[in-house]
């Protein structure tokens, strides 16, 4: 369980907001997150937050575990590690309670305060940690910080209501990024990473600062989310979460709050974390281009969006693909059985690997199933590559479509359906039955 797939509130945390209209309970930015990361598969999403009773249907216990366990381990003890460096220079901390420090997992840190019960408390938390920032000192090598362990954020994200808990926020008065920037202190070459694809130019070269320009005036501190991510690259998935959490601070802080905020996000990758063996400011961390990201990343949850269709729809109609995508996902093994379990079903297509999009064009082409694939030549044994290509007697116009929709030869993907429907069709292809594909 990630940090902000935890137990919900007590209460949503904007009672203003409307209900989702889909799901009466919040949506989780890290599950978001992994949409984005899963190619926004749609199964994905439905599987994991939907009220549906697919991953609880069966006997699934494996099927619905992480499948990496061993990245897990890794990707938490990385994040505890980091978190023990960030708090060992910021002039306050505030973090979960109850943690057992033991573990290699958890953060072995003393808190100065605590996280609230309600997101009432919580939120008057924040608003403070923001004025204190405000005050902080400005005239020490070193720029004091405030750090903001696993801190819950709720709110409206387009037709959504989200609640999760930020890995970091930083809260810091607003010179303190310009002595940041000053201090030189070494950043990571890294490329520039926008929703339009990643430049190569190093970030130092390519921003005159670290920091978003202040158009606003008048702001004096610095909030900067801070995702923690164990990779070694930034990637779309990571920034819709950052922006997600950069809107969910906005909201928290946005009620007659003083000192005026500047919200920054940025995330922290394996290379920025091996660059010194002592504990680096988190404001020396690379920001990204928050309006940008918020581009990519509103059209997911807006009203009528890629979201809200997928919860909508029913999980069995719902188009999935089992291929590269489907690395480390929870639903691995499950969505393979459902793939498997028979041939006769659309869902079989998913084993081809073609984009859903493919194979809704192949249905049209009147290839509704793997097991009606494999039977467009009579069962090919002992195939050899030198010999000639069997010959197909299609109709010419299921011919040219296929021809058109197809990445290769019509042949060679119908003898792929015939090898996948071997492994999985016992009867086949000694025993077919004679119903209907
Ligand atoms: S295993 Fe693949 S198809 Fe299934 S939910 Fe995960 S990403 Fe989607």
């Amino acid at each position: 369980m990630s940090a902000d797939e935890s137990p919900l509130p007590e209460s949503l945390p904007d009672e203003s907001a409307v209900a989702n209209t889909v799901t009466d309970k919040p949506l989780s930015p890290s599950v978001i997150a992994q949409f984005v990361r899963h190619d926004r598969c749609p199964r994905y999403l439905k599987q994991k937050w939907a009220d549906d009773p697919e991953p609880d249907g069966r006997e699934w216990r494996e099927a619905f575990q992480l499948v990496n366990v061993a990245q897990l381990g890794y990707g938490q003890e990385f994040e505890a590690r980091q978190l023990e460096s960030l708090a060992a220079n910021a002039t306050k901390v505030i973090g979960p309670d109850g943690e057992d420090s033991t573990q290699a997992s958890v953060p072995d840190i003393d808190y100065d305060d605590t996280w609230a019960a309600s997101s009432e408390d919580r939120s008057d938390q924040l608003q403070t940690a923001a004025e204190d920032a405000a005050s902080l000192p400005t005239d020490t090598d070193t720029p004091p910080y405030i750090l903001c362990y696993q801190a819950p954020l709720g709110g409206q994200v387009g037709n959504f209501n989200l609640w999760g808990e930020v890995d970091c926020l930083v809260f810091a008065p607003k010179s303190a990024t310009e002595t940041v920037d000053e201090l030189d202190l070494p950043t990571p070459a890294t490329t520039v990473d926008s929703p339009h694809g990643s430049g190569t130019e190093q970030l130092a070269t390519a921003l005159a600062s670290n920091h978003p320009q202040d158009t606003t005036g008048g702001t004096s501190i610095v909030a900067r989310v801070l995702e923690i991510k164990s990779g070694k690259k930034r990637k779309p998935a990571h920034h819709v979460q950052g922006v997600i959490y950069s809107s969910l601070l906005e909201q928290t802080l946005s009620t007659d709050v003083t000192p005026t905020c500047r919200i920054e996000a940025s995330i922290l990758t394996q290379p920025m974390a091996e660059l010194s063996d002592d504990p680096y400011h988190p404001l020396a961390v690379p920001t990204f281009q928050l309006p940008e990201w918020e581009c990519y990343t509103e059209p997911l949850l807006a009203a009528g969006g890629h979201v809200e269709t997928v919860l909508q729809g029913d999980l069995e109609d719902l188009p999935f693909a089992i291929d590269r995508v489907c690395n480390n996902c929870e639903f691995q093994e499950a969505c393979a059985t459902y793939a498997v379990e028979n041939p006769t079903t659309p869902a079989s297509l998913a084993l081809l690997g073609y984009p859903p999009a493919v194979q809704g064009r192949l249905q049209d082409a009147g290839v509704t199933s793997i097991r009606n694939l494999s039977e467009l030549l009579p069962p090919q044994r002992n195939t050899d590559p030198t010999e000639e290509p069997p010959t197909l007697d299609l109709p010419a116009e299921q011919q040219r479509d296929l021809e058109e929709i197809l990445p290769e030869p019509i042949h060679e993907t119908v003898l792929h359906a015939q090898a996948l429907r071997s492994e999985i069709d016992p009867k086949y292809p000694d025993g077919s039955d004679e119903s209907p594909a």
